[in-house]
């Protein structure tokens, strides 16, 4: 099974968290919200080979926080994966919304000179800016991005560019949901759940929870659950493969 957006570092125990994960053989990209948790987080999840930590700001924190981009692009050259960055355009963030261009441009501009990173991308009520940023900037990397909500023609503007999407059980409860992800490439969707903020009636949704997103996967693609998990295993193992490598001495 895969996480490829779980926050592991606001459940309430993660160091028990890892345990479960590693236990279990979940793989988990470990996404924070802000790049004062990336050392943080790789301290908790130490060596465990199956869970990778991405390098982030996210848009909700940006107005407050974005003086932390300097902090995030110094660390870039370490990190393989980058995330959760990107752009929310909904209500309570919409006054932020240049100030979170202004971040995210600097961020793929230090993904650019490394040689480009794998995202994990926050879009909500923000696609179509958020496809113009990556547009503008075609070797930041592979943008993988994460709860899509656009419109099918957002959706088909953003695989036309090769975006790869992860969805998770909160997002495919919906009819919409599931209509999106009947339209997106299948062999560019990866599992997800963003716990703990994705919930599960009142609690969070944990990584082993994607179990529930692969059987509406199995549902929507017409697929046994076992068939949908080889694929979005293999997926993965694709993007881990061929994606963009961070510097080889460091993480
Ligand atoms: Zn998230």
């Amino acid at each position: 099974m895969i996480d490829f957006h779980c926050h592991i570092d606001l459940y309430s125990n993660p160091v028990t968290l890892v345990d479960q994960i590693v236990q279990k053989g979940v793989y988990v990209l470990a996404v924070t919200t802000t790049p004062k948790a990336w050392r943080g987080t790789n301290a908790v999840v130490g060596n465990s080979k199956r869970i990778r930590v991405g390098l982030g700001l996210h848009p909700e924190l940006v107005a407050q926080r974005h003086s932390e981009v300097d902090l995030l692009c110094s660390l870039v050259p370490e990190a393989r994966y980058v995330g959760e960055v990107g752009l929310d355009g909904s209500t309570p963030h919409r006054a932020s919304l240049a100030l979170q261009e202004e971040v995210l441009r600097k961020v793929l501009l230090a993904c650019t000179s490394y040689g480009g990173r794998i995202l994990s991308l926050h879009s909500r009520g923000a696609v179509s800016s958020l496809l113009g940023l990556l547009t503008a900037h075609p070797l930041a990397g592979v943008p993988v991005l994460h709860w899509f909500a656009g419109t099918p023609r957002e959706l088909q503007r953003a695989s036309a560019m090769g975006c790869w999407f992860s969805v998770g059980p909160a997002m495919l409860r919906g009819q919409k949901g599931r209509e999106l992800v009947a339209a997106m490439p299948r062999d560019r969707v990866l599992t997800e759940t963003d716990g703990p903020f994705a919930r599960k009636g009142k609690d969070p949704l944990m990584p082993w929870d994607v179990i529930d997103a692969e059987s509406t996967l199995a549902d929507v693609w017409e697929l046994p659950v076992e068939q949908v998990r080889a694929t979005v295993l293999a997926n993965f193992r694709r993007l881990a493969v061929t994606g963009p490598q961070a510097d080889p001495e460091s993480g």
